[in-house]
């Protein structure tokens, strides 16, 4: 079965980081870092709903501008998410151009940016094109465990991370993944088409097995419609298995605690793209660039359990060394640890016991959770689960004692029992 996203490192692993994740089955792809993008032809710029900026080094924000350039007249809308300090670098790369003639234009292209503070505040702002990209604010928003775009199938969590400035890394979680089998549609009678990626939506939204589906598609016959409750094409046709994850890490130090939170943010990644800007041999100049080294990387790709680990974001004096940066991280990637390894901790927080002055979700028992009940008394439909107030996303866990517990849907904690030491 072909992966429903594809994940694209546009400029290879010495040139600017740029990652583009492109949704196979729709005409969307979302983008993380905008260092150079001139590689991405127009085409694939305009299908670009979602702008992810770790921070605003020329390196990974210079290719806006190109960006602009292409959407400006034609696309209907892109959203930003960045750090602090954000909306003003948007807003001032915007004024550095002349704006006289965009209002006739007859697409409003619309910016929407994002810019969140580490308690996960967000202040929000709109520049219109109709508007000659002046500042709109928006309301205040909040982003609950670093959950910045949530949708039916997929959702976009980010961390803070320290590069001597605040950076952002990012992971995208798929919810469920749903493959088709072609050859049981058929002896169904039914054909493949645009109204699958319905029949995906609402698998993704978890809709009652009653829900009728209209099933549409042409052949030399001429058109064809027919309803299929969603119970029995789930049961027939499709195969549904756990989502993807992917990470994206660029630009961080290599701290301790830096290590912790990406390993948390990637925990269990299917693929993690990590900086690995130096050579452990040339750690302190790393350390003063504020950057990785390819070891440092490894080390983390490992606490995260990360299955496939993808490195960039090489420094150019590596130029035809590269075999020996991807090398020293498979190596700390593998190896068991050493004394002289960055300490790396487990994946998980250690979050103590529940305080009951502060706020806390509900913990229940593994057996006793059932994702599709309504249980009186616990919140309901939050996208997140709080322990002694701070926030965790739906599948983040922690340990409290020696317990470990799971956010699960509707913001409940869930008691895994006992897990072996990361
Ligand atoms: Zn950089
Ligand atoms: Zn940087």
């Amino acid at each position: 079965m072909r992966p429903v996203i594809a994940a694209e490192l546009v400029n290879g692993a010495f040139g600017d980081p740029v990652l583009y994740l492109d949704f196979r089955d729709a005409k969307r792809a979302l983008l993380f870092d905008v260092g150079d993008v001139g590689a991405l032809p127009p085409r694939k710029i305009l299908r670009v709903t979602d702008l992810f900026v770790s921070h605003a080094h020329m390196d990974h924000f210079a290719g806006f501008d190109r960006m602009l350039r292409v959407c400006l007249g034609r696309g209907p809308r892109l959203r930003l998410y960045g750090p602090p300090g954000f909306l003003e670098r948007l807003e001032h790369k915007l004024a550095a151009y002349t704006w006289n003639l965009v209002h006739r234009y007859p697409a409003d292209f619309t910016l929407q940016a994002l810019e969140v503070d580490p308690g996960w505040s967000a202040r929000a702002a709109r520049f219109r094109s109709g508007a000659g990209f002046a500042r709109e604010p928006l309301p205040e928003a909040h982003c609950a465990g670093g959950v910045l775009l949530d949708e039916p199938a997929f959702r976009v969590r980010a961390a803070f991370l320290d590069h001597g400035i605040p950076c952002l890394g990012f992971a995208f979680e798929e919810k469920a993944h749903v493959n088709v089998w072609k050859n049981r549609l058929a002896e169904m009678g039914l054909a493949v088409g645009p109204w699958l990626r319905e029949l995906k939506c609402a698998v993704a939204e978890d809709r009652p097995d009653d829900t009728p589906i209209r099933v549409r598609w042409h052949d030399r016959d001429g058109a064809h419609e027919r309803r299929v409750a969603l119970g029995e094409l789930r049961l027939r046709a499709l195969q549904i298995v756990p989502g993807q994850k992917l990470a994206f890490v660029t630009d961080v130090r290599g701290t301790a605690e830096n290590a912790e939170r990406i390993a948390r943010l990637a925990a269990d990644a299917d693929l993690l793209f990590i900086e690995a800007v130096f050579l452990a041999a040339d750690a302190a100049h790393a350390e003063r660039k504020h950057h990785l080294t390819a070891a440092q990387a490894g080390c983390i790709a490992r606490a995260a359990r990360a299955r496939n680990v993808v490195p960039f974001h090489f420094s150019p004096r590596y130029l035809g060394r590269e075999d020996e940066l991807r090398a020293e991280l498979e190596r700390a990637r593998t190896d068991k640890p050493t004394h002289r390894e960055m300490p790396v901790k487990d994946s998980m927080p250690q979050v103590g016991a529940p305080d009951p002055e502060l706020k806390n979700s509900s913990i229940i028992d593994e057996v006793e959770y059932d994702a599709e009940a309504v249980t009186p008394g616990l919140e309901t439909e939050t996208p997140a689960c709080y322990f002694n107030g701070e926030a965790f996303a739906l599948g983040e866990c922690v340990r409290s004692g020696s317990e470990v517990l799971q956010c699960a849907e509707r913001g409940v904690w869930v008691r895994k029992g006992e897990r072996r030491p990361g």
